[in-house]
């Protein structure tokens, strides 16, 4: 089945400046066609009437909390009665926060790792069952270069700790579910141009991380939407458990 006649689901693609949003516009320029999933149902819907009318792929824009397995699991039978069978995943929804361990409660730590941990879980655990079932997917995941460097950008303790715990995620399930022609990988961004941080990146702090990225600028989010198009490609099915880094140069190892 060409990707012609599958869907790419990307949660986390509301917002209007994301790396979400640029993902599925990139997927549905290469043709697939989208389900936007995003706590901000408007955001959401908004998204994918951008998308369909763009590109001219079909694309269904749904609010669901990725925390809440409910809300995940009444989406997906949405697009299972509406939409052609998935056939990528993108694990993009994401908060970060810059508290300081010394000053993180568990309540903080356990919110990010609700969105970006446990989130990822809920639906990865129900979108793969039917990809390995029809025995093609793609599965990528949005970590961060905070997991690898520990952190240093924006994001502290918590958010690297759970961007890390994204990858070993993507790894072991890359090598769980490739025999059932399902690839997984992850994408590790450095500073991107995008909303995430709420406006609490002040510009003395901005221009000091910019020193430290040989490109000489931030990312911007069509850097980190083409990756994730190029790996979700039916030719890059040899390119599994993979981290990718799309940081300017600012982490190189
Ligand atoms: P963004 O804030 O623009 O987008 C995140 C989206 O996730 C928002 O639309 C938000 O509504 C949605 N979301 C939050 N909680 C959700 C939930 N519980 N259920 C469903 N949707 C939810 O952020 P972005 O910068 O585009 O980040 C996208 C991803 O990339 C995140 O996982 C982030 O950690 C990662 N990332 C970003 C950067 C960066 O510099 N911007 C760097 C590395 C990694």
């Amino acid at each position: 089945m060409p990707i012609t006649d599958r869907t790419a689901i990307v949660t986390g693609a509301g917002s209007t400046r994301g790396i979400g949003r640029a993902t599925a516009h990139a997927l549905a320029a290469a043709g697939w066609h989208l389900a936007v999933l995003d706590l901000d149902e408007a955001g959401a819907k908004e998204s994918a009437d951008q998308v369909a009318h763009r590109h001219g792929v079909q694309a269904f824009g749904l609010g669901c909390d990725v925390t809440d397995e409910s809300s995940v699991k009444a989406a997906l039978a949405y697009l299972d009665s509406a939409a052609p069978p998935a056939g990528a995943l993108v694990n993009n929804a994401g908060i970060t926060s810059p508290v300081p361990f010394l000053q993180v409660t568990g309540a903080e730590w356990d919110r990010i790792f609700a969105v970006n941990v446990r989130g990822a879980y809920n639906i990865t655990r129900r979108v793969a069952a039917g990809m390995a079932g029809r025995g093609f997917g793609r599965i990528v995941f949005l970590s961060s270069v905070s997991a690898e460097r520990g952190g240093g950008v924006f994001g502290g303790v918590a958010y690297s700790a759970a961007k890390a715990a994204q990858l070993g995620f993507a790894r072991a399930l890359a090598r769980e579910l490739g025999p059932a022609g399902v690839t997984v990988n992850a994408v590790a961004p450095g500073l991107i141009d995008t909303d995430i941080t709420g406006g609490a990146l002040d510009e003395e702090h901005r221009a000091r991380l910019l020193e430290a990225i040989p490109a000489g600028r931030t990312g911007r989010v069509e850097d980190v939407a083409d990756l994730i198009a190029y790996l979700c490609r039916e030719e890059s099915g040899y390119i599994t458990g993979a981290t990718y880094d799309v940081n300017g140069g600012s982490h190189i190892h």
